[in-house]
């Protein structure tokens, strides 16, 4: 099922070149690039001040809406290292693999289906000798020649114990899924849950990206939300029709452009070996429509391996009906730098503001970094720096505030804006007389006055009221 759309390449991205986010995150502290002083490590980022704070917050709405508001929803945080058997049982040994080609001269490798013109092939074309004659590819780097393709796994490699030998090896986790199947049965007997319900965690997984790029988009470290819930398998299909606008509404809720979303079902010979059927929610990024998250049926194809592979009994007893059977899966699988990344990218705009141009990062408050930055509007008078650290202390217990005072007002003010603040309190002479500040609303450029006293009551209500419930 996809969505009716309009014409796609119709809709466009918010920034045209990903260079403008890439500059205002390092120059803001959102993102860094990862080993910077040693000249970086391909395809990780590390996050800076504002970036942990968006991050955190991503990870928060997402754990609101998926198990603090649900109650047949429950948390877990399993290791990254797991038996290793769980990859060959899960199918990720033998199928965790893109279809890679690798350059005959600068022996730069790429992932076949990255190339124009393989949008609609299948895997089986993608990995044919034929398709790079067929297609004339050749290398993006230097023209070189191109090899045949084959296949590549993506799962990281590790040694347990003392040993570097076979026998010792060890996976990074290349979902995060694996771990609440294996923890399937201690979850239901422990929360003593009856199907439907889900497991959600978050946590890192890791990928050996042939081809990683696009600044945190496709990273080999990264996190995943995801949730796994489990039902009788006649009502799977229905509950994975459920979760595709709830999901979509979720990025929606928290500020995305509706617009700037869609389905996308996977053809047949796209499909994961684990899945009945998959659809997409896709963003349109500057560099094109790509994934956000992934909804998939995966029917019983998970314990039922892990319960024929490991010799426990799986099966769900339903004391209603007397029936013994394997639930099946509808998983909601999201990467948090993903959304993260496209909540940063989705808030940007530039605005002329009595002719001179205003950078703006709309965000959600919930998601914003920073709630309030409380400013003097003069910092030589210790009275105004004072009650600006008493309100910003009082405004701390409850949020994150932080106090500026190390340029003009108009400057203060912009460079908030441009980090995604919602709110800034000013303190200014009159503030000392009446005991009033000034509260200015990001978005509207309103100002108003209430009393000192009433910030943090005023910005506590404001952030609950914008807060999304029962998504
Ligand atoms: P792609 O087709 O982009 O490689 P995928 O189909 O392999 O992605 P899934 O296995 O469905 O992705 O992973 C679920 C989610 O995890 C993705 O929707 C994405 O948000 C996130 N994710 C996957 N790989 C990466 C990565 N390399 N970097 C950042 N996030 C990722």
């Amino acid at each position: 099922m996809t969505d009716p759309q309009p014409d796609p390449n119709a809709v466009a991205p918010t920034v045209k070149d990903l260079e403008t986010i890439v500059s205002l995150s390092k120059r803001r502290g959102f993102v860094f690039p990862s080993s910077e002083i040693y000249g970086g490590i391909n395809a990780v980022w590390d996050y800076g001040p504002l970036g942990v704070e968006l991050k955190n917050n991503v990870k928060r709405a997402w754990w609101r809406a998926m198990v603090q508001e649900r109650d047949e929803i429950v948390g877990l945080d399993s290791g990254i290292l797991m038996h290793p058997q769980i990859w060959v049982t899960s199918g990720h040994v033998a199928e965790f693999n893109d279809p890679m080609i690798e350059c005959a001269t600068c022996k730069r490798r790429y992932r076949v289906d990255e190339f124009a013109g393989t949008e609609d092939l299948g895997p089986k074309d993608l990995l044919d000798p034929e398709t790079v004659a067929r297609l004339g590819l050749v290398c993006p780097n230097d023209g070189g020649p191109l090899g045949a393709p084959r296949r590549f796994n993506l799962m990281l490699k590790t040694f347990l114990g003392p040993v570097e030998e076979e026998a010792a090896v060890v996976y990074l986790r290349p979902e995060t899924a694996q771990g609440i199947y294996v923890n399937y049965r201690n979850v239901r007997d422990t929360a003593r849950k009856k199907v439907p319900f889900g497991i959600a965690q978050i946590g890192k997984a890791f990928r050996n990206e042939i081809s990683p790029g696009n600044f945190v988009f496709r990273m080999r470290e990264f996190e995943q939300m995801e949730m796994q819930y489990f039902v009788r398998p006649e009502t799977a299909a229905d509950t994975f029709e459920g979760w595709l606008p709830r999901r979509k509404a979720w990025y929606e809720a928290y500020g995305v452009a509706p617009e700037r979303l869609r389905f996308r079902e996977h053809r047949p010979d796209e499909l994961a070996h684990y899945a009945k059927k998959a659809v997409d929610v896709e963003y349109r990024f500057p560099f094109g429509w790509k994934e956000l998250e992934g909804i998939h049926n995966r029917g019983d194809w998970d314990l039922g391996r892990h319960s024929k592979e490991s010799g426990e009994n799986l099966e769900y007893f339903d004391q209603a009906t007397g029936e013994h059977f394997i639930p099946w899966i509808v998983e909601t699988s999201a990467g948090a730098d993903r959304a993260a990344f496209t909540f940063l990218i989705d808030a940007y705009r530039e605005e002329e503001v009595r002719g001179e141009k205003r950078v703006v990062l709309g965000f959600h408050p919930d998601l914003a970094p920073y709630k309030v930055a409380v400013l003097p509007l003069l910092k030589k008078r210790p009275e105004i720096v004072e009650l600006c650290h008493r309100i910003k202390d009082d405004l701390k217990r409850h949020t994150m505030a932080v106090y500026d005072d190390t340029a003009a007002i108009g400057k203060l003010y912009r460079r908030q804006d441009e980090i995604g603040t919602p709110w800034c309190v000013t303190v200014d002479v009159d503030s000392l007389d009446d005991g009033n500040v000034t509260v200015r609303d990001r978005d509207a450029m309103m100002q108003e006055r209430i009393s000192a006293d009433q910030v943090t009551r005023y910005i506590t209500d404001r952030l609950d009221a914008a807060r999304p419930h029962g998504l």
